[in-house]
Parts: structure tokens; C-alpha cells; sequence
């Protein structure tokens, strides 16, 4: 039987056989941080393709939903969904019982790269607590740093595949043709918390909230500061001396 992609498990909750058959050479457990439109789902995505590691999105993992099967549709996931479209951080026990349904993943052989979780002290408490449950510890936090008026250009030009997730950009990443995927040729979308009202709100609910992990990984020697002014290629080339 053909493996299922990597990640799979992730979205479907558990249920997939992605781990990868060997381990790459260096295994990177990592947390990515930063506030919304600081690229750390681009981040991500580059750090997953090259450095074999999986991208475990929790953001992805509720936009992927409507594609979920009826089975998976749980109050608590609609409920989710409707925090999500008015830019509000969805209620930490909802997050918490979606990552540990999928804990496995971090076990993974092949490593992983959170992006968007943890963004409350009670996550990366109980994030902590998983980690030692599975057996592994973090390398390193990413923490991407872009001034406002930056994230907020960046948020208004983002386009999002309503098919594959592939994520674009009108000025700095755009698509070959106007609306359309490069990679399978679905709808390119705005993303409905990327509209300006949703952007303000979760714009404070980083401030408030997500701020505090800084210091809570800082603390733990874990913080690797990067900054994200440039190109795609370039935060990644300091990521990976962040990493070095
Ligand atoms: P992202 O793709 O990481 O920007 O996440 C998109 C939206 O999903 C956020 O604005 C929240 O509504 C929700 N979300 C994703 N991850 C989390 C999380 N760890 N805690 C609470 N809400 C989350």
C-alpha cells in the first residue's frame, strides 16, 4: 500500500502512517514563533522541504477541516472554526485535545516544526508536558520579528490555495497566473482572518498572550531571535544559522 503523504496524521488526527522510513541526517524538533504575517508558515514550509522535518500547523489543521469527514466534525471544531473566521485565538482546550490526539507526531522520526502552537502559556505548559511524555526534547525556538506596519502589507496581500494550502503572496510570492495555484491548480483565496477587522484582533490577542512565550523559551536557553524583513530566501538563510 502507497504510504500516505507526510503530515497526514497530523490532519486526519492520528490515523495516517507518514513517519518517514529513515531519519534525516540531523533531526530538528523545533517551535517557530511570531506574529501573524511574519512568515513563519513560509518559514516553515522551506524548513520542512529541505530539512526533512515535518510542518505541524494547527492553523492548517482547522482551515483543512471542511475537507474533514462527517465523523470528524465535533462541536468542539465548529465551535473552533467560529473563533477563527473573527481573528479570536481558539479556546485552549479545544487546541489541546486536537494536539493530543495527534501527539504521535511528536515522536515523529523525522522531526517537526510547529507553527502556530503554542500561542498561550497554558499550550506551551502543557506542550512541555507532552514533549516529556513522548521522550523528546525541543532543539530550538524560532522567534520571527517584523515591524507592524510590515505585518500588516504582508496580511493584506496573502492568498491561500482553498485546495492544497499552498500559500501565496501578491507582491512577493504572487502565483504564474492571477487566482490560480502553481501547484494544483485550485481557487487562490483570501484567508477570512486576514480581512483588516479580524487582522486587529489577533494582532492583540499576540500582544497579549503569545508574547509571554518569548520569555518562557528564553528562559530555557531555547530562543533564537530572527528577523523577518526581506526575502523568503533570506529569513531562511538566518534561520539556519539561528539553527547552526
Ligand atoms: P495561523 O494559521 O497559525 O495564523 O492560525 C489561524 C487561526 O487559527 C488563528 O487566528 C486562530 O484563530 C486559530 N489558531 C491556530 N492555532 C491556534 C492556537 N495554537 N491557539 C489558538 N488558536 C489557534
Amino acid at each position: 500500500m502507497d504510504q500516505p503523504p507526510r503530515g497526514a496524521a497530523w490532519i486526519r488526527g492520528g490515523r495516517g502512517e507518514c513517519e518517514p522510513d529513515t531519519a534525516p541526517a540531523r533531526v530538528y524538533r523545533l517551535v517557530l514563533l511570531g506574529a501573524p504575517g511574519a512568515g513563519k508558515g513560509t518559514q516553515a514550509s522551506l524548513l520542512a522541504e529541505r530539512l526533512g522535518a515535518c510542518h505541524l500547523s494547527t492553523g492548517k489543521l482547522f482551515r483543512a477541516a471542511p475537507e474533514l469527514g462527517p465523523c470528524d466534525h465535533t462541536p468542539a471544531l465548529a465551535a473552533a472554526l467560529e473563533h477563527m473566521r473573527r481573528g479570536e485565538l481558539v479556546p485552549d482546550p479545544t487546541v489541546l485535545g486536537l494536539v493530543r490526539e495527534r501527539r504521535g507526531c511528536l515522536g515523529c522520526r523525522g522531526g517537526f516544526l510547529l507553527d502556530g502552537f503554542p500561542r498561550t502559556m497554558a499550550q506551551a505548559e502543557a506542550l512541555d508536558r507532552i514533549l516529556t511524555a513522548e521522550h523528546v526534547r525541543l532543539d530550538a525556538v524560532l522567534d520571527y520579528r517584523l515591524p507592524l506596519d510590515q505585518v500588516v502589507a504582508r496580511l493584506g496581500g496573502r492568498r491561500f490555495c482553498a485546495s492544497c494550502q499552498a500559500v501565496f503572496h501578491l507582491q512577493a510570492r504572487p502565483p504564474r497566473a492571477e487566482g490560480v495555484c502553481d501547484r494544483c491548480g485550485g481557487r487562490l483565496e483570501r484567508r477570512e482572518d486576514d480581512r483588516p477587522e479580524a487582522v486587529r484582533v489577533r494582532m492583540a490577542a499576540y500582544e497579549h498572550d503569545t508574547a509571554l512565550l518569548s520569555q518562557h523559551y528564553r528562559r530555557r536557553g531555547l530562543l533564537r531571535l530572527v528577523s523577518a524583513e526581506g526575502s523568503p530566501e533570506e529569513v531562511y538563510a538566518r534561520s539556519l544559522l539561528a539553527l547552526a
